[in-house]
């Protein structure tokens, strides 16, 4: 359902709005906030934009990057905005377990609360609903939205290039089923709208470091386990790793596409432990449904073919746990 109609009413009078997206923001997360900031802004409204926590390098480029609050670092303004906020925006997220130390606010805020996300069972219950799970990206539900309430010609060259960005990552370059020939019509627009796709493909996926290559070399050579009769393969990256390859947040991003094109793999994970953190990345092909495999044993969700989670126990019990649970799901459903 989209509310575009009642949001337009709502918005008739000059309104305090903050926009909120999840902890670890990716090129959507970030590219919605930020193309919907500044098409708020063109509206007179007052628009915040603030993440949970930061994000990795190659992602500062974004028109309006200078804006981005980090919750983490401001916490007291933060809270403040939040709190006597009009309008709070949840965006590409639909659960406020994904903002982390955000949560209490939000619950907390008396302000309309705006849905735009396209992941499967949203927990959040809207006043204005954007929500839908056929997405391939969160900045396509931006673009709708843009498109319904103003019309495209709204959209300049810095709200195209965010919502570009989102649009590219979240489709993996245009190669996920989710690119349907709307996705390809709407790129098409942006890129009349102005947004250089060399450009910010480059910004995005050029940017590595000496690093960072090195550390996928290793990664690759010593890291990678596979168990082709059970047909997963998956990383498992301890803190040492960060430490010897001088890693930055971000620089495993990715990294689990390589196990998942491995031929006949069908699961494919990445284990990452960080600052008495672990989290863990899955990714599928076809049939079995990673964000049930997440929800169900790691606190976690997503998307039927890519979804995440996280765990309390040590990096080897981590690694035990899912290896075990993977092999049983995966013999249990007879995985083509
Ligand atoms: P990634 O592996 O790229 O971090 O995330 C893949 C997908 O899973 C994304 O759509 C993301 O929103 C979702 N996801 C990642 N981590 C978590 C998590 O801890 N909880 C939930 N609910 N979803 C997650
Ligand atoms: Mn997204």
């Amino acid at each position: 359902m989209k509310d575009t109609q009642a949001l337009k009413d709502f918005l008739q009078t000059p309104r305090k709005i903050v926009i909120t997206t999840h902890a670890n923001p990716d090129a959507d997360a970030l590219g919605s906030s930020l193309g919907l900031h500044h098409f708020l802004v063109r509206l007179g409204q007052e628009v915040s934009t603030i993440v949970p926590n930061s994000y990795p390098d190659f992602l500062e480029w974004m028109p309006g990057n200078p804006l981005v609050i980090n919750y983490e670092k401001n916490k007291e303004k933060s809270d403040e905005l939040i709190f006597s906020a009009d309008l709070l925006f949840c965006l590409d997220y639909s659960g406020f377990g994904r903002i982390k130390d955000m949560k209490e606010v939000a619950e907390g805020t008396k302000a309309k609360i705006a849905l735009v996300d396209h992941h499967l069972n949203p927990e959040i219950n809207p006043d204005f609903n954007f929500w839908d799970d056929h997405a391939a990206a969160t900045a396509e539900l931006i673009y709708d939205l843009i498109v319904d309430y103003s019309g495209k010609e709204v959209i300049d060259k810095g709200i195209a290039e965010c919502l570009y960005a989102g649009i590219m990552t979240d489709t993996g370059s245009f190669k996920h089923p989710s690119t349907t020939s709307k996705i390809h019509r709407m790129v098409a627009e942006l890129i009349d709208l102005g947004a250089d796709v060399n450009k910010v493909s480059r910004l995005i996926y050029d940017t590595n470091s000496l690093h960072r290559l090195k550390f996928l070399g290793h990664a690759l050579a010593e890291k990678l386990k596979v168990n082709e009769e059970a047909r997963i393969a998956y990383f498992v990256i301890g803190e040492e790793d960060f430490k010897d390859f001088r890693l930055k947040q971000g620089d495993t991003e990715g990294l689990v596409n390589y196990a998942l094109s491995i031929k006949g793999i069908v699961v494919a994970a990445i284990i990452i432990q960080r600052e008495n953190e672990i989290k863990l990345s899955f990714r599928s092909i076809g049939d079995f449904a990673v964000n049930k495999f997440a929800e169900e044993y790691f606190r976690g969700g997503g998307h039927k073919n890519a979804s995440g989670g996280m765990s309390e126990l040590s990096l080897k019990e981590t690694e035990e746990k899912f290896k075990k649970l993977i092999e049983e799901d995966i013999l249990k459903t007879h995985v083509k």
